[in-house]
């Protein structure tokens, strides 16, 4: 049995529905499609989701929806309309434009647009619609909670084939709670753990992942294969083709998982899995995210070190700071976070000093973070010395590097006005 879930561009109109059907006539085994919310037709268009959370956001404020809520409403009607569908699709409407003006909760606002979707493109396809709200729980930090798993194998018939809604289930006070953006992705997985899937397929608009984003350099390449880990990694520093928390329930079941182009069925992919061949690829990717700020704090003596760190942690996270990435010295700390513009930098300097005996903070703006990653940098440093000894020889600095905190990817930071240059070169080195 194959989990397919189809992302907000394979959904984003009639054209696109079509084709995703065409995808799961092809394999009678394709039994359970999640889908997205409508997603962009083109690079000026609006995402289903984002117009669902400015209406909330106008409801909410007393202010008008009519002009964005058309828009909604014209994308699902056309749908229908173009493919034929039959449905109760202008009641639903009517009901959720009322709950707008109720002033619902944004999460059930932004819910709504897979949920729409998954209702059209099940009575489309001729299979059962399931409601992740009946079945998906989540936790009130957004974790998957165990009992959603019993809750899926108990709703699914086998002898059945469902369209779901992504990105939602209820949280804990019994009402309608969304994961984080690009949420669907972690539906997906969670539905082939729940069913021990053969296979996740995930359709996007690209075949697969690439060693590096193909807007910013020529030089990235498709990766045919990488393993849960490698994926994890590339997403957490910024790659993002694949939802990060959605790897843990396919890996806990060790699913593989297949990246899938909806525009190009045929090619092959990524294959997501627990281990791969490192010999020929040691490095599979590159990630990075610009924008950050250096804190350096030097203090005399840090064998307080570990206290130091959480208050440290405790004093940043109040000013809504999150430390991406550190590195440690003997006496020195530098932690590496968004440079925001509505921070009082000499305020915290002065906080840093008086609250935690602080000797120096210095700061370092206009700073990008670029992750190197593969399993194969576990056991070579040699990758590594050539993307350096090629960063080098561009004149270009690296503010500080990361290697071995995590065995499989190596961090660096440049200046945020190398990073264009940096990550093309790394990209052919490693092409
Ligand atoms: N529609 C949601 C979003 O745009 C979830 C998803 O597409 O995965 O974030």
């Amino acid at each position: 049995m194959i989990v397919c879930k189809f992302g907000g561009s394979s959904v984003a109109d009639a054209v696109q529905i079509s084709k995703t059907q065409a995808i799961v006539k092809a394999n009678p085994d394709r039994r359970i499609v999640v889908v997205s919310a409508p997603g962009k037709r083109d690079k000026e268009d609006d995402k289903i989701t984002d117009l669902l959370y400015k209406c909330h956001n106008l409801a909410s404020n007393d202010k008008d929806i009519t002009a964005v809520w058309d828009k909604i409403r014209n994308r699902y009607l056309q749908i229908a309309t173009v493919l034929d569908i039959t449905s109760d699709l202008k009641e639903e409407l009517i009901s959720i434009k009322a709950h707008m003006m109720d002033k619902c909760s944004p999460d059930y606002a932004a819910s709504r647009g897979e949920y729409l979707n998954a209702k059209l493109i099940s009575l489309y396809f001729g299979f059962e619609f399931l409601d992740s709200a009946k079945v998906i729980r989540i936790g009130e930090h957004g974790e998957i909670l165990p009992e959603t798993y019993d809750l899926i194998k108990a709703n699914v018939d086998p002898s059945k084939k469902y369209v779901v809604p992504g990105f939602y289930g209820l949280g804990p006070d019994g009402n309608i709670k969304t994961f984080s953006r690009g949420g669907s992705d972690i539906t997906g997985s969670i539905y082939a753990k729940a069913l021990n899937a053969d296979i996740y397929e995930n359709w996007t608009d690209v075949s697969g992942t690439y060693t590096c984003d193909p807007r910013i350099t020529a030089n990235a390449r498709q990766v045919p294969e990488i393993t849960y880990k490698e994926m994890r990694e590339m997403a957490y520093l910024g790659a993002n083709v694949f939802h990060e928390e959605a790897i843990a329930p396919a890996r806990q079941a060790n699913i593989t998982i297949n990246i899938k182009n909806t525009n190009a069925p045929d090619e092959a992919g990524t294959f997501i899995n627990s281990q791969r061949d490192s010999s020929k690829d040691p490095v599979v990717g590159l990630a990075g995210k610009r924008r950050f700020r250096r804190i350096t704090i030097e203090k005399y003596k840090l064998e307080d070190m570990h206290d130091l760190h959480l208050q440290l942690k405790k004093e940043l996270g109040a000013l809504g700071l999150i430390i991406s990435f550190e590195l440690k010295g003997i006496d020195t700390l530098n932690f590496y976070v968004k440079d925001e513009h509505m921070i009082d930098w000499d305020d915290l300097t002065s906080r840093l000093k008086a609250n935690l005996g602080i000797e120096k903070v210095s700061y370092a703006s206009g700073i990008a973070i670029i992750g190197i990653i593969g399993e194969g940098l576990t056991s070579s440093f040699k990758p590594l010395f050539k993307i350096l000894a090629a960063l080098t020889e561009a004149g270009i600095d690296i503010d500080n590097l990361n290697y071995g905190g995590s065995p499989i990817s190596a961090v660096m930071a440049i200046a945020d006005s190398s990073y264009e240059k940096a990550m093309d070169i790394i990209a052919s080195v490693i092409a």
